[in-house]
């Protein structure tokens, strides 16, 4: 039985906005659209994962997302940082786990100066030649994106949220502005790092029509790396009495984007094993081909929290990986341990 939207956006990797419609507004092509995603990811990836450790470095945010838990208005979160010891001993252990990209995330912290963040990626390149080092630390000024790169720093992940900055600005304070964050990205393309882009699906307000734009948008940014998980609700946040994103729209989105951008690294997020045990599996078999396991120190992972129930937050880093390893395994995929570039050069296709 073929399904004809699914087999055009296999073929043409583009859609009209009411053929977007149709597939994002309901759920009778997901069974053609999971299966035609996993066939394009073994084209183009076979069923290779690429792992990516991630070092969540500091707890502490000036800004104030409505929808994130470590937002500087929520008083009761937990806040820690990590000096840079302790981030450099976290991969440490990642390399000896296997790992060769780090992913040094964090809330907008002004404690890490540019000459802090530049030091620290210096030092990891440093000891670590093989690998690569992702940043993903919120909105800087073009500068500081090219001193970080300078220093060494190779991808950059910055989710742009929504593409349309009405619901941008429904999910933002008034001083956080769309047109910054695509600044922002464009600027991270323009220097050279291989740029992550991506939203939260089921975010509040959010409609088919955003979910479309943002893939329109990313039709034009054509990022490297498209993150996206359901978005989930924080109870100390503005949003605490909001609904959980689904596991069935977040997949579709995902199997979306598998057929749009063939090449893309796109992630099983630790957000869809939060909605559902068997997320990050099912996320895997809908196109997913990165996995990114925690390393930073167990003591801090519970203050890390940008949503409720968060998991991974009991277990030393080599059980996470183990555990995670099992799940890839018993999904049907293989974990391969790599630097695990994008494979395409940019451009269209
Ligand atoms: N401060 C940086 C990185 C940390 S937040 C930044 O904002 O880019 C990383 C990602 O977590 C955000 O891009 C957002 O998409 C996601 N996130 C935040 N709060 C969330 C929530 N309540 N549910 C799901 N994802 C959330
Ligand atoms: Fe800070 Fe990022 Fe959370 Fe926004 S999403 S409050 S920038 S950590």
């Amino acid at each position: 039985m073929k399904d004809a939207i699914v087999a055009t956006l296999r073929q043409n990797r583009d859609l009209s906005d009411d053929e977007l419609r149709e597939l994002i507004g309901t759920d009778r092509h997901d069974a053609a659209l999971i299966r035609a995603a996993d066939e394009v990811r073994r084209e183009h990836y076979g069923d290779a994962v690429y792992l990516r450790g991630l070092i969540e470095i500091t707890s502490y945010c000036k800004n104030n997302c409505l929808y994130c838990g470590l937002r500087a208005g929520n008083r009761r979160a937990e806040r820690y940082r990590l000096s840079r010891e302790e981030i450099l001993a976290c991969c440490e252990e990642g390399y000896a786990l296997g790992y060769r990209t780090f992913v040094l995330q964090g809330g907008e912290d002004p404690a890490f100066t540019d000459d802090l963040i530049c030091e620290l990626v210096a030092q990891i390149k440093r000891a670590h030649p093989d690998c690569a080092v992702t940043l993903s630390l919120g909105e800087k000024p073009r500068e500081s994106y090219e001193r970080y790169f300078t220093a060494g720093a190779d991808r950059y992940l910055l989710r742009h949220e929504t593409a349309d900055p009405a619901h941008y600005a429904k999910l933002h304070p008034a001083e956080m502005r769309f047109e910054n964050r695509r600044r922002c990205l464009y600027d991270l393309k323009e220097i050279g790092y291989q740029v992550g882009a991506g939203f939260m699906v089921g975010s509040p307000y959010q409609t088919t029509d955003h979910l479309i734009a943002d893939l329109r948008f990313l039709q034009e940014l054509q990022p490297d790396m498209i993150g996206i998980g359901p978005y989930l609700t924080h109870r100390d946040t503005p949003f605490h009495d909001k609904e959980n994103g689904s596991l069935a729209l977040s997949l579709r989105m995902l199997a979306i984007l598998r057929l749009m951008f063939p090449y893309a690294l796109l992630p099983s997020t630790t957000a869809l094993g939060t909605v559902d045990p068997a997320g990050r599996e099912l996320g895997l078999k809908a196109g997913g081909n990165v996995v990114m396991p925690n390393l930073s120190p167990v003591g801090v992972r519970k203050k890390y929290a940008i949503y409720d129930n968060k998991i991974c937050t009991g277990e030393e880093s080599a059980q996470c990986r183990d555990c995670l390893e099992r799940r890839v395994r018993s999904a049907g995929y293989r974990i391969v341990t790599d630097r695990g570039d994008v494979k395409r050069t940019r451009g269209r296709g």
